[in-house]
């Protein structure tokens, strides 16, 4: 009996600690369970067509949270992506995100996420979001506004290197460029590999390959000097 107990006090502090240490993820996943307010099917199959389209398959299964007001403590403005090992990504949509370009784009972080697993740890910030802004055709963060961005910026130029974590890429006045930038890299690598698929690198990564910055090199270059 005592050992049964003490099995079961075992689990319950294994799942208390996966929780607490996937914090971002369980708040998101208390309001999707507490409030779930719908977001609308129809745009929710658009996302999911725009994400098909870009990996081949649509295989992630996110729970959809549409908050158009402040929830449980989550304020957010157009969307984000909460994603934890072995659970499915919370999609939170704020009120200025039931579009599809937003929620598009926050679907393919959770599908990035559902095909890397483990490894999503590793893939650099800049590729994550630079691979969402594939579905999310917002002008703000298109090439037009790279340009104004890096006229406005000057001698100094965004690098792959410093936005391979997330603080230095939603670095508060610089996040609009690096979204830019991003999407300016990601879209150029995939022109340059023939098919609009960035299943390839996934498959490597999950051969033991670590992350091929060095492909991205000269995109990097060249967005660096977009006009
Ligand atoms: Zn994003």
């Amino acid at each position: 009996m005592r050992m049964i107990r003490r099995f079961f006090s075992v689990m319950l502090l294994i799942i208390v600690l996966f929780f607490a240490l996937n914090f971002s993820w369980t708040h998101a996943g208390v309001a999707w369970l507490v409030t779930k307010p719908a977001c609308p099917a129809k745009l929710i199959a658009l996302a999911k067509k725009d994400v098909a389209t870009l990996f081949g398959s649509a295989r992630a299964s996110p729970l959809w949270v549409c908050a158009t007001r402040p929830l449980l403590g989550l304020d957010i403005s157009h969307g984000t992506t909460r994603s934890a090992l072995f659970l499915p990504s919370v999609i939170v949509i704020g009120k200025k995100g039931p579009r599809r370009n937003v929620m598009a784009h926050e679907y393919a972080h959770a599908e990035l996420a559902a095909r890397t697993s483990a490894l999503y740890a590793l893939i650099p910030t800049w590729f994550d979001e630079g691979l969402a802004m594939q579905v999310d055709y917002r002008r703000a963060y298109a090439r037009k506004a790279l340009a104004r961005y890096l006229r406005r910026q000057g001698a100094e130029k965004p690098r792959l290197d410093e936005l391979t974590s997330s603080s230095r890429f939603y670095k508060r006045g610089k996040a609009r460029l690096h979204y830019a930038f991003a999407n300016c890299v990601v879209k150029n690598w995939l022109r340059s590999k023939g098919e609009a698929q960035p299943l390839g690198l996934i498959r490597d990564l999950g051969r033991g390959v670590s992350f091929p910055v060095a492909q991205f090199r000269k995109f990097e270059q060249a967005c660096q000097s977009a006009r």
